[in-house]
């Protein structure tokens, strides 16, 4: 079983997946013209507005699609909804007149991604056309853009790693690469995992630490609940479910690694069978979790999507999947440090996203859902709609966004306390808004 983390700083985007995983990522079709006239599931919801109404909150507006771009439109609305994120960009985070790149009339991704929340919070309901960013991002991912389908979890990562690589400097003024990295990917992204790895013979422990800017999560397929006499809205076609928590008690089992992956130990000093754990030292601010939808078998040669329905709450409490619950259970109540932040307030999230992927592997469309004010809204490319939430838990989730409870409640609030940014377009007064 391969778990995913993320290593940065580094060019390529996609850590420990493997090649065969990237290339059936790309074939993914995200929409087209066709797909909406094909597309019976796009109509299956009770559409109120084709387009945003004037009382939706501020910051919600359609994105208009510039050529199979459901994959960016659908990450960008959830970033645009990030609270740290949303934040730092509101209020002159990166400043347009300071930034010594446009300045030198380079391009420069985060100035773009600046001019988008500027568009986006300007009152303008009109969907908007993100395309500036769009060729920005081409000229920073050459290794990514082109026309052809794109998955929105790649575009996600080499977007922060792109960050990352223009703005990434510590405290102390070197190059950062991770935790103590200033740039707001790292600020708002960056949590570290712990991987114990136990030697079966000895039993000594070797610890290593990993950066992540998002979790990849395998379904729980072998392990999921079975549903008695309890509808699901959407099942998959064995009856059974898998659920988030299961996905999690899945990653953070104790994992027996098979006698092809025996591990070099330090203290008997030949490779030996072990059994390896994974637990969270450091949980970042927004919580990203990746369900890895997409698989390839080399042996059968074959690439498939699982449609399998995966329930997730609305409030996340991570507490059980921290290096300190985690040892503590495998050694009992004796007191240790963990270094990790493992307060309540650090472990409780809020869902206020979800990037879902309907269709097939070769044929499909991205949609999120974000959440603000207690109200879900559907942002499907240009059309914002207003759904209610068993909408939202009956969708096909592909990446789910939780926030810190606390920065989530303070988010809820009215935004009207940020100060504006520079580069901010003029707020243009809604007569009538509700
Ligand atoms: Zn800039
Ligand atoms: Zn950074
Ligand atoms: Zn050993």
């Amino acid at each position: 079983m391969a778990k995913h983390s993320m290593v940065l700083p580094q060019g390529s985007a996609i850590g420990n997946e493997s090649i065969g995983q990237r290339l059936i990522k790309r074939r993914r079709l995200v929409s087209g013209v066709g797909l909406y006239l094909n597309s019976k599931s796009k109509f299956s919801f009770p559409i109120k507005d084709l387009r945003g109404k004037t009382c939706f909150p501020e910051g919600l507006r359609g994105l208009n699609n510039l050529g199979s771009t459901c994959f960016m439109n659908s990450v960008l609305q959830a970033l645009l909804h990030a609270p740290p994120f949303r934040d730092y960009f509101l209020s002159g985070g990166h400043s347009l007149e300071d930034c010594k790149r446009r300045t030198m009339n380079r391009l420069c991704l985060i100035c773009d991604i600046n001019a988008v929340f500027s568009a986006m919070y300007s009152g303008d309901r009109n969907p908007y056309s993100p395309a500036q960013f769009l060729y920005s991002w081409w000229q920073h991912s050459a290794n990514l853009a082109s026309y052809e389908q794109q998955d929105a979890h790649e575009f996600f990562i080499s977007m922060l790693n792109t960050i990352h690589e223009k703005e990434g400097i510590t405290r102390n003024g070197s190059k950062g690469n991770g935790g103590d990295c200033q740039c707001i990917a790292h600020r708002v992204f960056y949590g570290l995992l712990r991987s114990d790895v136990t030697c079966m013979a000895c039993g000594f422990i070797s610890t290593t630490y990993d950066p992540f800017l998002d979790i990849s999560l395998n379904l729980d397929i072998n392990n999921s609940l079975r549903e008695k006499g309890k509808k699901v809205t959407k099942s998959n076609e064995d009856d059974s479910m898998s659920t988030l928590l299961g996905c999690l008690d899945l990653f953070t089992r104790p994992e027996k690694l098979g006698s092809d992956q025996k591990l070099y130990c330090q203290k008997c000093q030949e490779r030996q069978n072990s059994l390896k754990q994974m637990s969270i030292t450091k949980l970042p601010p927004v919580l990203t979790l990746h369900v890895k939808r997409f698989e390839h078998s080399f042996v059968k040669k074959l690439s498939r999507k699982i449609d399998r329905y995966l329930q997730f709450p609305f409030s996340l409490d991570m507490t059980p999947y921290l290096s300190s619950s985690i040892l503590r259970a495998r050694y009992g109540n004796r007191i240790f440090n963990f270094g990790g932040n493992e307060s309540d307030a650090f472990s409780k999230f809020e869902i206020f996203a979800v990037v879902t992927h309907s269709g097939t592997l070769e044929s499909g469309h991205y949609v999120s859902f974000v959440r603000l004010r207690k109200q879900w809204y559907r942002c499907d490319d240009a059309w914002i709609t207003e759904v209610d939430e068993a909408t939202v838990r009956a969708s096909q989730c592909y990446m789910i966004f939780y926030a810190q409870k606390t920065l989530f409640n303070n988010a809820s609030e009215d935004l009207s306390h940020l100060p504006n940014s520079p580069g901010r377009e003029v707020f243009i007064p809604i007569a009538g808004c509700c």
